[in-house]
């Protein structure tokens, strides 16, 4: 008996995706949607065997959505490593590989932008203008095509899943919003597309990002709830790397994303942070 997981069906269009979704339904399955923008890790294979375990019919849709980079960003570059992708897939036993080009997403004449207010303008909205624009209009063009029981993000963008809620719950988008826990690498590093930018010396430096936020956790657990001075020291365990480039480094309310002085209960710390040009963001919940 051949125990070769099958290549995902890989489609193109829409229309053949509505078909496959459409055909699932059928057989009285339910929809999970993982969307990415390819070179894929074992951070997306975790969102996709989350769907599979729910014994969902599981969509991933691969597109470097060109709306979310600024101008001067990696769009150009971005790795586009499709069949190693698809052979992860596979390997995850995902059902469906919606691979659509820039022109079928975007069509002729394409006009309309979400934009989610407050919660999308700090941080990365502040460092990237136009990205989260990008992310939600294209998030919610994902959810009405493939129009899943369920969509999957990464804790890894914990500020892109809040906004991505927010505009589920603003919109009434009828989907549920599932978060799993960031994939890692051993030394703590969080799994990126992007790491492969890394040298492999300033990726040594990059461990400092998971160094900073281990060191707050445990200065939480020991006492330390002034939320300044555990800024300050995350600041220097990530200025140790030379080269170190602070974006922010932000302790916050875990719904609201509100900053707060003191830490009083659940506590999102999040740091983002350029290594040799490259620009990594990670995040952890503080529990006093
Ligand atoms: P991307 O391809 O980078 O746009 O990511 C697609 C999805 O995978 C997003 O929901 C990310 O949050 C999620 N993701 C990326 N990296 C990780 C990781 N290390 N662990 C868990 N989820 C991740």
């Amino acid at each position: 008996m051949n125990t070769e997981p099958a290549l995902p069906n890989v489609v193109t269009t829409v229309e053949a995706l509505r078909r496959e979704v459409a055909a699932a339904r059928r057989r009285q399955q339910r929809i999970g949607l993982v969307p990415t923008m390819g070179a894929l890790h074992e951070g997306h294979a975790s969102l996709v065997r989350a769907s599979k375990a729910q014994g969902h019919f599981t969509v991933v849709s691969i597109f470097v959505n060109p709306t979310q980079f600024a101008p001067g960003e990696d769009l150009d570059r971005y790795p586009r490593t499709l069949d190693a992708d698809l052979a992860k897939l596979s390997a995850c036993r995902a059902d469906v590989a919606f691979v659509p080009s820039a022109d079928e997403v975007y069509k002729p004449g394409h006009a309309t932008s979400v934009d989610v207010d407050r919660l999308g303008r700090r941080w990365e909205g502040e460092h990237r203008p136009n990205h989260f624009r990008g992310v939600a209009t294209v998030v919610l063009k994902l959810l009405n095509m493939a129009a899943p029981d369920v969509a999957y993000f990464g804790q890894k963008d914990y500020q892109q899943a809040a906004v991505i809620r927010r505009m589920v719950a603003d919109l009434d988008v009828p989907v549920e919003i599932r978060v799993c826990p960031t994939v890692r690498e051993p030394d703590g590093l969080a799994m990126s597309s992007r790491n492969v930018y890394l040298s492999p010396a300033a990726r040594g430096r990059a461990t400092v990002l998971w160094k900073s936020l281990c060191l707050a956790r445990e200065m939480v657990a020991q006492g330390e709830r002034d939320a300044a001075v555990l800024a300050e020291q995350m600041r220097e365990v990530i200025l140790s790397a030379e080269d170190a480039r602070i974006d922010y480094i932000a302790l916050a309310d875990p719904d609201t994303l509100e900053p707060v002085e003191r830490i009083d209960g659940p506590t999102l710390a999040a740091v983002a942070v350029t290594i040799e040009n490259t620009r990594l963001i990670d995040n952890e919940i503080l529990v006093p």
